[in-house]
């Protein structure tokens, strides 16, 4: 293959070294560090469609899509539009507005959850899920399962994807994956394989009556892209049989893999549903949602406190709104994602095995990870056993060639409504050539 010329990134390098100097690793969420693999990673100043602008004036095909959020592409005008016109009437209120009732209409409606709490991020989602689930059912452990991120609560950070690997005992105690996080509240998580329904029986046999709440990615992004076997949803529903609340946490699959998310798709039933990314179109809004007689123990309704400065910001619901709407508007969208993800998988697929490079490629909806590894890959620890060096050295070849893909081995990309044919051209010649390179390196 052609040697891709090395792109310029001398401003990118001297932003990444000013903000080394202020912010801890320079970045404000690690992921986006490069550190698992490497090089400089990219200050963006702008984004369109599906091109990243980056600060030397590189144009990049994004897969990240903000990690989510931009399903609708980058700079929607009509997501732009909402918002401008939204900041026009005051940017923040501490009082309710009728963005905030409009919105919650309209998720509820589409996701058939009876009443919905706005908050600003996915981690607050999670985090204020399971404090209910908790004080609905006085029961103070929860469990969750190997490789799924919930966000950056205490309790959620043992057993997190890609980061710290312990294992859990057979009772399900595990250690944090997180420095700062106390062993007391760690072991009030209760960790299991994803997708091991044996497992999950076993555990809730013996331990269910102490468990508020099983927290689960129906399908996980964060290790990345594993899909739940159908005998896995119905151990999650039998979870259900002593009182324990099950909560899906559908931050990343919500809207994305339509519009009632995971839950629609594997016809799930669950007591909460967590949200972020797209319900709030770019802007920082997280939710949680349920059935009336678990909600209504939300303060100020119930006893259990959960409150937010600028929840249900103007400008962040005038976003969420605008893009569920423009989704809801649009029936053909997801049939439109799902056969680009597809013919994406195809030929990422043919081109590894014409340079003779084993991948095993996971894929649902607009969701999609390419395991260096045979596979298959059903869990953390079968993701755990991919070649990340591999992984790195073809990433960079895809970056070189202007294709920003997930950093990492254990993330899912995001395919979103401006990527078209040529994008996919682009996208299949460069995979093919960085797919040679690393076989011939
Ligand atoms: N849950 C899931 C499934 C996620 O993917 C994420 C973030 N990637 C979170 C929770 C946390 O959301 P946030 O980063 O908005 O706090």
């Amino acid at each position: 293959p052609t040697q891709a010329a090395p792109p310029i990134t001398t401003v990118s390098q001297e932003l990444f070294a000013r903000a080394r100097q202020v912010t801890p690793g320079g970045v404000n969420s690690p992921v986006r560090a490069f550190k698992s693999v490497g090089g400089t990673p990219r200050f963006i100043a702008s984004a369109d469609g599906a091109y990243l602008t980056d600060a030397d004036g590189n144009t990049l095909l994004d897969y990240i899509g903000s990690w989510g959020p931009m399903i609708l592409g980058h700079n929607h005008a009509g997501v732009r539009e909402a918002i401008l016109e939204a900041a026009v009437h005051g940017t923040s209120f501490g009082a309710p507005g009728w963005r905030e009732v409009a919105l919650a209409e309209l998720v509820t409606r589409l996701t058939g959850t009876q009443k919905v709490r706005f908050v600003s991020s996915g981690t607050e989602a999670t985090m204020s899920a399971l404090r209910l689930a908790r004080g609905f059912t006085g029961r103070k452990y929860i469990l969750k399962f190997r490789g799924n991120y919930h966000g950056h609560a205490d309790g959620l950070l043992v057993e997190a994807g890609s980061g710290l690997m312990t294992n859990a005992d057979d009772l399900g105690q595990a250690a944090p994956s997180s420095a700062g996080v106390p062993p007391e509240y760690a072991g009030l998580t209760l960790v299991t394989e994803y997708n091991d329904p044996a497992a999950l029986d076993a555990l809730m046999a013996a331990r269910g009556h102490e468990i508020a709440a099983v927290i689960f990615e129906p399908v996980v992004g964060n290790a990345g892209v594993l899909l739940p076997t159908p005998e896995f949803v119905a151990a999650l529903h039998r979870s259900r049989e002593g009182g324990t609340l099950l909560i899906a946490d559908e931050v990343m699959t919500g809207f994305r893999l339509a519009l009632g998310g995971a839950t629609e798709l594997l016809h799930l039933t669950p007591d909460l549903i967590c949200w972020g990314k797209i319900i709030g179109g770019g802007l920082p809004v997280g939710a949680y949602g349920g059935r009336a007689e678990v909600m209504e123990y939300v303060s100020p309704q119930g006893p259990v406190y959960q409150a937010g400065t600028l929840s249900g910001n103007p400008l962040a619901m005038a976003a969420g709104l605008a893009t569920l709407t423009a989704l809801e508007s649009d029936p053909g969208l997801y049939g439109r994602l799902e056969s680009y993800t597809e013919r994406l998988a195809q030929g990422l697929a043919q081109a590894a095995a014409d340079a003779g490079v084993t991948v095993c490629i996971n894929r649902v909806g607009s969701m999609l990870t390419v395991f260096f590894q045979a596979g298959p890959v059903a869990s953390y620890t079968d993701a755990a056993r991919s070649d990340t060096a591999a992984f790195a050295a073809w990433f960079q070849g895809m970056l070189a060639r202007g294709v920003y893909w997930a950093p990492s081995q254990f993330e899912s990309i995001f395919v979103g409504a401006a990527h078209n044919d040529a994008e996919l051209n682009a996208t299949l010649s460069a995979a093919r050539a960085s797919f040679q390179e690393l076989k011939e390196a």
